[in-house]
């Protein structure tokens, strides 16, 4: 198994997985043609995509879907209230319906949808295993049972850590915003995301990428030092990286 993270914040989250020469994407929130052009900057393309799953409603999740799908005829896997809430595509017979704690066997991966907690109408995380497992955990404002035990079985995590909470706490958002990011259906902090890996990992879990920061609200910076304080475990080593807003991460092999 292989993985990019194509792009990823509030402008646009997508993520790719490839295994031998299929693939699949978790959430187009970045046009059509940034995603085949980000696909092309590292050697890949669009046609290898067998699927694409939705994990909620947001615009930053669901901006790209309908002109992708299409295009290239892929069909699309989302939740009963993501499919209810939002436009995905016009070609209706693309959309799959999945249900919460289903695993949708596709492109020789097990893909494993669970709830979390986010102000969508039905909000789901994806694991994705072959030999290993690879967990995306974007958008989720509380350390629930589903988030620990993705963190605790992955050998490859991507986990939010979208904002500083100082920063959010003392920055130009109204009131109400602010208050919605900090909530337990909004968005996890950086210590909220360091403290559960560092409760949580287990020391099979050797990559660890943090996604969705904040344009406003966050600095790398701020991020990676947080997550210093996962050198408390002796027993836990694992390679921290960045995902990045405008350009593809390096397709990794997991
Ligand atoms: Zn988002
Ligand atoms: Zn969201």
């Amino acid at each position: 198994m292989k993985f990019s993270a194509l792009s990823s914040g509030s402008s646009g989250n997508c993520f790719y997985i490839k295994h031998n020469d299929s693939a699949i994407l978790v959430d187009a929130g970045i046009s059509c043609r940034q995603v085949v052009d980000k696909l092309s900057s590292l050697g890949e393309d669009a046609s290898k995509i067998k699927g694409i799953f939705i994990t909620h409603e947001h615009a930053d999740h669901v901006k790209g879907v309908d002109v992708l799908a299409r295009q290239f005829d892929i069909p699309i896997y989302a939740t009963k209230g993501t499919i209810d809430s939002c436009f995905l595509c016009s070609r209706n017979e693309l959309i799959n319906r999945i249900k919460k704690n289903e695993t949708v066997k596709i492109a020789g991966l097990e893909v494993e949808a669970f709830s979390k907690s986010h102000d969508g109408l039905e909000p789901v995380s994806f694991k994705i295993n072959n030999d290993k497992t690879l967990s995306i955990i974007t958008d989720v404002g509380k350390i629930c049972g589903n988030v620990i035990d993705a963190v605790s079985d992955s050998d490859f995590l991507v986990i939010e850590s979208n904002h500083d909470s100082k920063m959010l706490a003392e920055g130009q958002y109204p009131y109400f915003l602010k208050n919605r990011i900090a909530s337990e259906l909004g968005h996890l902090s950086n210590l909220k995301s360091a403290l559960c890996v560092l409760e949580h990992g287990r020391n099979k879990l050797k990559n660890l990428m943090l996604a969705h920061l904040s344009q406003n609200n966050n600095t790398p910076q701020l991020a990676l030092k947080t997550f210093s304080l996962l050198k408390e475990r002796k027993d836990l080593h694992p390679r921290i990286m960045l995902s990045l807003r405008d350009r593809a991460t390096s397709l990794m092999k997991i």
